[in-house]
């Protein structure tokens, strides 16, 4: 292996991954881990169940990184041709692995209680020149093959792992990633990332023209757009006796510095968990009135693990029967300006404050399309009241999206305006 960056192909196989019926998560998730551990990942290719390309793939993948991760293809069935594919690549035998035979006879009686078939019993089939890993969540084992590579003294390192992503993730955590730290001992990959509001991308870009310049070579600024927000990156990649994290962690303060005007949070982390670190730190807790985002921010607040500690809960408040009788929006206020209006976003949280008793809270309202609009409220108008019991602020946002995208963003910025609110109360 080089002294160098060691760098890692991942190639995913699947029809179902080119026909857009499956989402290639397997491979973003391997290079989260990957990066983690120091090994940049230069190439992720997807590719369907045909022999030509796969092995075009490897070829492609060898000639340029040192570590090649293959997941798909492992299974019974005849659409799965990775593990012949490999044997003839590697110039190997299929033979019967006897610890993968054990294993798969033992979950067909233990754990299926289904009969064997001859077919599940080929899952034991592996060529003789890999090592085997044997798969606890499952019946396809994963394989490690390693090559010399004649043109310089090094070998390269081919697994390859069965496509269901729990599976592949209990080999990944079990065995590879392990060997692989094992062999790259020396090798950084630092991330560092922050979040602004504010400004457009070009705007930042400007803005810190000069120092990004004047980045030295093994740090890279990345913008990454978000939600009307804008994610900043750096990424540095050398050895650990380098002195990089000292260098990366100097610019990051400095980028902090530069943006600081716009800086949400200096972390890679969603709003929802600034939110719940912030209201948990402070011992205070807030509660939800969704009408258009129909409990998307409960689920946001909810997907981190220990929001019961701060979330109370959500009204959500999608017909106006609701607003009425649960939130008490007066009758009158509906009639005269709407749902959709500042009026009733207020009262909407007023009367949510009075059944949850929270120190925080959010209500909104919106048209999120694609019917609903009019000339006055067009598609996209929304209403958001967010504060404390003694302090209610409202916004509104036109935003011109499909229904999904003004969802999002209509939770996001309700997020971000509650984060600023609360922060601004020192
Ligand atoms: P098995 O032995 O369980 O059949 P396999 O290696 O044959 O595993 P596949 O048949 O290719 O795996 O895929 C199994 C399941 O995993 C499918 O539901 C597929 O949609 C899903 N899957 C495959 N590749 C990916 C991927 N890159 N990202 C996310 N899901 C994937
Ligand atoms: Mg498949």
């Amino acid at each position: 292996m080089s002294s160098s960056v060691i760098t890692a192909s991942i190639i995913t196989i699947g029809d179902e991954l080119l026909i857009g019926q499956t989402i290639d998560t397997n491979s973003a998730w391997m290079a989260q881990q990957l990066n983690a551990i120091g090994i940049w990942v230069k190439k992720r290719i997807a590719v369907g169940d045909e022999r030509e390309e796969i092995w075009q793939s490897l070829d492609e993948t060898i000639a340029s990184t040192d570590i090649i991760l293959i997941t798909g293809g492992l299974g019974p069935t005849a659409d799965d041709i990775t593990k012949p594919l490999l044997c003839d690549y590697f110039g190997g035998k299929m033979i019967v692995d006897q610890e993968a035979l054990q294993h798969v006879k033992y979950i067909f009686q233990h754990i299926l209680k289904r009969p064997l078939l001859e077919r599940n019993m080929k899952q034991a089939e592996v060529p003789d020149n890999c090592t085997v890993l044997i798969n606890q969540r499952g019946t396809a084992p994963g394989m490690w093959f390693e090559k010399k590579d004649p043109s310089s003294d090094s070998k390269k390192i081919i697994v390859s792992l069965p496509g269901v992503p729990h599976e592949m993730k209990g080999l990944m955590q079990t065995y590879i990633i392990p060997r692989l730290t094992n062999l790259i001992a020396d090798q950084l990959i630092i991330h560092r990332t922050l979040l602004t509001a504010g400004a457009g991308e070009s705007f930042i870009a400007e803005h810190i023209q000069e120092w990004e310049n004047s980045l030295p070579s093994q740090i890279k600024l990345a913008y990454l757009p978000s939600y009307g927000m804008v994610r900043m990156r750096l990424t540095a990649k050398g050895r650990k006796d380098s002195g990089i994290e000292n260098i990366i962690d100097q610019k990051f303060t400095e980028l902090q510095e530069l943006v600081k005007e716009w800086l949400v949070i200096s972390a890679d982390e969603p709003l929802e968990k600034a939110v719940g670190d912030l209201l948990q730190e402070k011992g205070k807790t807030i509660s939800t009135a969704e009408s258009c985002t129909g409990g998307y921010l409960a689920h946001l607040l909810t997907s981190i693990a220990g929001s019961s500690a701060y979330y109370k809960g959500s009204v959500i408040s999608y017909d106006n029967t609701i607003k009425e009788q649960i939130l008490k929006v007066n009758r009158i206020t509906l009639d005269n300006h709407g749902a959709v209006s500042r009026e009733t976003v207020t009262e909407m949280l007023q009367g949510l404050f009075d059944s949850m008793q929270t120190d925080y809270g959010i209500a909104v309202s919106g048209i999120m399309g694609p019917s609903g609009g009019s000339k006055e409220k067009p598609t996209g108008t929304v209403w958001i009241a967010y504060g404390s019991p003694g302090n209610c602020q409202t916004k509104s946002f036109h935003f011109r999206f499909d229904r999904q995208r003004n969802i999002q963003l209509t939770a996001v910025n309700a997020l971000l305006l509650l984060f600023q609110f609360i922060q601004s109360e020192g």
